[in-house]
C-alpha cells in the first residue's frame, strides 16, 4: 500500500514527473517515515526528476517477468545478460581470492593488480600511453558513466548524448546533475551519428557521451563518424566520454576507441566493464580510464560514495583479463554465431529489415512496414506469441519503429524465436 504523499513543491518551469506528482511506482513499496507519519517529507528534485517514471520503457519486460512469474513459457530477448554464468574459472579465483581474506575494505581506486592490468590492456589495444594513474575500477560500467559526468560537468550543464542510446543515460544525466540533449542519429545514416548534428547543439555544452559498439543498434562507429566527433570536441571544448562496454563484441569492420585519435586522450574519458566482455554482470566491476587528474578526483568521490569493489571480485577481474583474447572470444562466440543465424533466417524475408549487425549482443530490426510501432509490434508479439523484445521507443525517439533482440538464447531457441516473430510480422502486414 502506498501511503498518502503530501504534494510535491516544484519550481516554476520545472518539468512534471510521474515521480515527482505522487510516489506510486512499484519500487516503493516502503515510504521513508511512512510508519511515523503515514507519508513521505518532500524528496529532492534530484531524485524524483531521474525518470519520467521508474517503468519508462521497460513495460514490456516487466510484463514478460510477471508472465514467467505465473508460470509461462516466454522466449525472453530483452535484457542484456549472457544465458551463460560467470566462467568458473573465475569463480574459482573469486572465492580463493575471499578465503584468502580479501574480504575487507579494498584499495578505492581499485587493486594495483587490476589498475595496471586495465592499463596494460588499454595501452596494448590502442596504442595510447596509458598508467595505473589512469585507471579508476568502479562497480560496473553504470557507476563509471555516472562518475565521469559529475568529473566534467557542474550542476545544470548541458550534456549531450547520441539517441538511440543505452536506455539508463537520460536518468544517469540527470543523476549526475546536467541537463541532457539527445542528438539523433538516423536509420538512413545506419545510425552512425553526424558531426553537424552534434556541432548543432555543442555551443554551451560541456561533454558529449557515445557508445560503440552500440546498444542498442550493433552499429560501431566508423574511423569517419569518430573523426568528426572528435573534431567537434575539439572545436568546441567539449569532453568525450566513450562508454565501450561491448568493445570484445566485434562481429564486423574494427572497433576504435576515439581517445586513441590526434588530441583526444586529454578530453576523452572511456567507460569499461567486465559485465558483457566476461559475462561478469552481477559482480559488478568496470573501469574508468582518464587523465590522471580526473582519476584521483574521482576517488575522492568513490572515498564518499561507493568506497570501491569487492577486492576479491577486483582479483578475479585481474585473473580474467590476464586470460587474454582466448577468454574474451569464447564469451563472445556464442552472439557472434546467433548473429549469423538471425541474419540467414532474416535474410529470407522482407517484412523486417535487419540493420545490419557489426557489434554487440543485440540485434536491432525494423518494423516499420508492419504499420505497428515498436511498442505495439512488441505488446502483441508478447502476449500473443509469449517472446519479449524491447521497443526501439525504450532507446531513444530515432529508434521508433524498430525493436531490439537480445541474441541472449540458446542457438534453437533463438532461431524458433525469430522463426516465429518473422511469421507474427507476415500476418500483420497481411492484414494492414
Ligand atoms: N553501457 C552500455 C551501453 C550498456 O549496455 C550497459 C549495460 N547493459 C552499461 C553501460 C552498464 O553495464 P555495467 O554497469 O554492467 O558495466
Amino acid at each position: 500500500m502506498i501511503a498518502k504523499v503530501p504534494p510535491v513543491h516544484r519550481r516554476p518551469g520545472d518539468r512534471e514527473t510521474a515521480c515527482n506528482r505522487r510516489l506510486t511506482f512499484a519500487s516503493f513499496k516502503a515510504p521513508i517515515g511512512a510508519g511515523i507519519w503515514g507519508g513521505i517529507m518532500e524528496l529532492s528534485h534530484r531524485i524524483t526528476g531521474i525518470s519520467e517514471d521508474v517503468n519508462a520503457g521497460w513495460e514490456v519486460f516487466m510484463r514478460s517477468r510477471q508472465l514467467i512469474a505465473e508460470g509461462h513459457d516466454i522466449l525472453e530477448l530483452t535484457i542484456g545478460d549472457h544465458d551463460i554464468r560467470t566462467d568458473p574459472s573465475i569463480l574459482r579465483r573469486m572465492y580463493d581470492a575471499a578465503l584468502g581474506g580479501h574480504t575487507g575494505y579494498a584499495a578505492i581506486p581499485g587493486t594495483p593488480g587490476l589498475r595496471a592490468t586495465v592499463a596494460a590492456r588499454v595501452q596494448e589495444r590502442t596504442g595510447v600511453p596509458t598508467t595505473s594513474d589512469n585507471i579508476l575500477i568502479t562497480p560496473g560500467g553504470q557507476s563509471a558513466l555516472f562518475g565521469a559526468h559529475v568529473a566534467v560537468c557542474d550542476p545544470g550543464d548541458t550534456a549531450l548524448y547520441c539517441d538511440p542510446y543505452y536506455a539508463t543515460y537520460p536518468g544517469t544525466l540527470r543523476s549526475a546533475g546536467t541537463h541532457p540533449i539527445a542528438i539523433a542519429a538516423h536509420a538512413r545514416d545506419m545510425f552512425q551519428p553526424r558531426a553537424a548534428a552534434i556541432a548543432a547543439h555543442a555551443a554551451g555544452a560541456k561533454s558529449l557521451l557515445i557508445n560503440s559498439p552500440n546498444n542498442p543498434t550493433g552499429v560501431i562507429y566508423s574511423r569517419e563518424t569518430l573523426a568528426g566527433i572528435a573534431d567537434v570536441c575539439t572545436r568546441h571544448d567539449l569532453w568525450l566520454i566513450s562508454d565501450e562496454v561491448y568493445d570484445t563484441q566485434v562481429w564486423d569492420g574494427h572497433h576504435i576507441s576515439p581517445r586513441s585519435l590526434p588530441g583526444m586522450a586529454d578530453r576523452t574519458l572511456v567507460v569499461g566493464s567486465m559485465s558483457k566482455s566476461h559475462a561478469m554482470t552481477g559482480s559488478r566491476c568496470g573501469w574508468l580510464v582518464a587523465p590522471a587528474p580526473v582519476v584521483e578526483y574521482l576517488t575522492t568521490l568513490a572515498i564518499h560514495t561507493t568506497y570501491g569493489v569487492a577486492g576479491f571480485v577486483q582479483d578475479a577481474a585481474q585473473f580474467a583479463l590476464a586470460q587474454g583474447r582466448p577468454l574474451e572470444d569464447k564469451i563472445s562466440a556464442p552472439f557472434r554465431r546467433r548473429r549469423d543465424i538471425a541474419t540467414r533466417l532474416l535474410a529470407e524475408q522482407n517484412v523486417l529489415h535487419l540493420l545490419p549487425s557489426m557489434g554487440a549482443m543485440y540485434l536491432l530490426l525494423d518494423v516499420r512496414s508492419t504499420g505497428l510501432s515498436g511498442n505495439e509490434f512488441a505488446d502483441k508479439l508478447l502476449m500473443h506469441h509469449h517472446i519479449s523484445v524491447m521497443p526501439g521507443e525504450s532507446f531513444g525517439a530515432s529508434a521508433a519503429g524498430h525493436i531490439r533482440l537480445a541474441m541472449t538464447l540458446e542457438d534453437t531457441m533463438l532461431e524458433t524465436a525469430i522463426t516465429r516473430l518473422i511469421g507474427f510480422a507476415h500476418q500483420v502486414a497481411r492484414a494492414r
